[in-house]
């Protein structure tokens, strides 16, 4: 049933001093009047008001809490809604939910709050989903763009390109419906660059992606190099403890190890791998095929040298194997002597290597920065876009438009050119929700988490 009355404990599980309990639906007020019995005598319970009171199972007292009455329209969901509060802990809340349930309401689904709260046009979907970005944020940064996608940015963004595009299908679809031929190269070469334009907008939103991306997922760093050149030790340096095993014996970090910190509100997931290398040993080919796998999904790789030895034939295989990747040489072991320096780095890779010494510490906060600044772009994009569906359905409106622009510049049947602007149209639409199908909005919303 779509309109049945639905509950669950909004709050984080475990020790607290309050849990609030949220029940939506049309018998969320009659529900409250059976279980709570509040201390002011007449209790009518005026919206977002709060009002003391015992909450009862039956005869049975359960908490002091107070309830609070949102009348539909004006609640998060748009429904009739009851919020209970009650003490923390897992218990009182459970057995408050469970005199909930047995009065009336069903337990709700993961994210049915929130769904409701889309389907009744309170929000859509880009809030949704921003919803669940801020209450997952890892970092302020995250939590930032999260909050600016709640107060509507991308959902107003989409709607005003939409609302451009509909302004160019309807000039172009006025020339369909009473051809002349004249009138037809006159719309085309008017509407041109206005589709141009909206191309424009949609490509700094779909690039904004790849900031976005790493705000909500963090940088992928993978440190590769022949055994024994410090990539454990370097590992340990950034995380500024022993975390991985650090010997003179080559190959003994046999699997990869995956950590993650924050570097200046940046969350960075760094790997640290077998070292890419020959090998009969089983448990050590195990470790290689993994680093390879690592490499395949970094967006940065880290491939460390060792300063105190010349570069040897293997250095410059395993470096061919990430030459095509986005890579920092990193030049280890500066506080000895060095055999190699930043020069012959240069003349054998053609590219410059950042010094360090993982024992003294030196260069540690520069390749930090390094890291940082080659993966995230300066751009001043006052939106970012953080989910990857919103991306994808950014591309796919680009790519219409493109194919669009192709065929008006060819003078191509304007009836192909409307198709296209259409399907961009109704890609835009993916984004808040206006043009998705039931199931697939089904989908999303079982992503999100209980209570929500
Ligand atoms: P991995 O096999 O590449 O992970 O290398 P490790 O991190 O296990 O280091 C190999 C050896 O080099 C160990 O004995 C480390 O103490 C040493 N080492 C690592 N970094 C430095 C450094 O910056 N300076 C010096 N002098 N020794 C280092």
């Amino acid at each position: 049933m779509k309109n049945d009355t639905i509950a669950a404990i909004a709050t984080a599980p475990g020790v607290a001093g309050i849990s609030v309990i949220r029940i939506s639906g049309d018998s969320a007020k009659t529900i409250i009047e059976r279980i709570f019995r509040p201390i002011a005598k007449n209790c009518k319970y005026i919206p977002q008001r709060m009002y003391l009171g015992d909450l009862y199972s039956g005869n049975n007292f359960i908490d002091q809490c107070f309830a609070v009455y949102f009348k539909k329209p004006n609640s998060y969901t748009g429904e009739d809604v009851i919020e209970i509060q009650c003490h923390g802990g897992d218990m009182v809340s459970e057995m408050i939910l469970d005199t909930v349930i047995t009065s009336g309401a069903r337990i709700a689904e993961p994210g049915e709050f929130t769904k409701r709260a889309f389907l009744n046009g309170k929000i859509d979907l880009s809030q949704a989903e921003s919803i669940m970005d801020l209450i997952g944020s890892l970092t302020e940064k995250s939590a930032i763009e999260s909050a600016k996608a709640l107060k509507g940015s991308i959902k107003s963004k989409i709607d005003d390109l939409q609302n451009q595009l509909s302004d160019v299908i309807a000039q172009i679809e006025a020339v369909i419906e009473y051809p002349e031929e004249d009138l037809e190269a006159v719309v085309s070469s008017e509407q041109e660059p206005v589709i141009e334009k909206i191309y424009l907008e949609i490509k700094r939103l779909s690039d904004s992606y790849k900031n976005g991306k790493i705000i909500r997922n963090g940088i992928n760093a993978v440190i590769i190099g022949r055994p024994n050149v410090g990539k454990s030790s370097l590992l340990n340096l950034i995380l500024d403890e022993n975390r991985a095993i650090v010997t003179h014996i080559p190959g003994t970090t046999r699997d990869t190890l995956t950590e993650y910190f924050v570097y200046k509100s940046i969350p960075i997931i760094i790997t640290d791998t077998a070292g890419v290398r020959e090998t009969d040993d089983d448990i050590e080919k195990i470790g290689v095929e993994k680093s390879i796998e690592a490499i395949s999904g970094a967006d940065i790789v880290l491939f460390v040298l060792d300063s105190s030895e010349s570069i040897s034939e293997e250095d410059k295989l395993l470096y061919e194997k990430i030459a095509d990747k986005k890579h920092l040489i990193v030049l280890n072991k500066s506080d000895l002597a060095a055999v190699t320096n930043e020069d012959t780095v240069f003349k054998c890779f053609d590219a410059e290597p950042i010094s360090i010494s993982c024992k003294t510490r030196q260069g540690k906060d520069e390749l930090l920065d390094m890291i940082v600044s080659s993966t995230i772009d300066k751009g001043n994009e006052s939106m970012t876009i953080l989910r990857e569906r919103q991306y994808s359905s950014l591309k796919k409106a680009q790519s219409f438009l493109n194919t669009s622009l192709y065929s008006i510049k060819r003078g191509m049947d304007l009836d192909c050119v409307s198709i296209d602007l259409k399907e961009a149209w109704f890609s835009l639409g993916e984004i808040t929700g206006k043009s998705l199908t039931e199931d697939i909005i089904d989908r999303i919303f079982e992503k999100f988490c209980l209570g929500k």
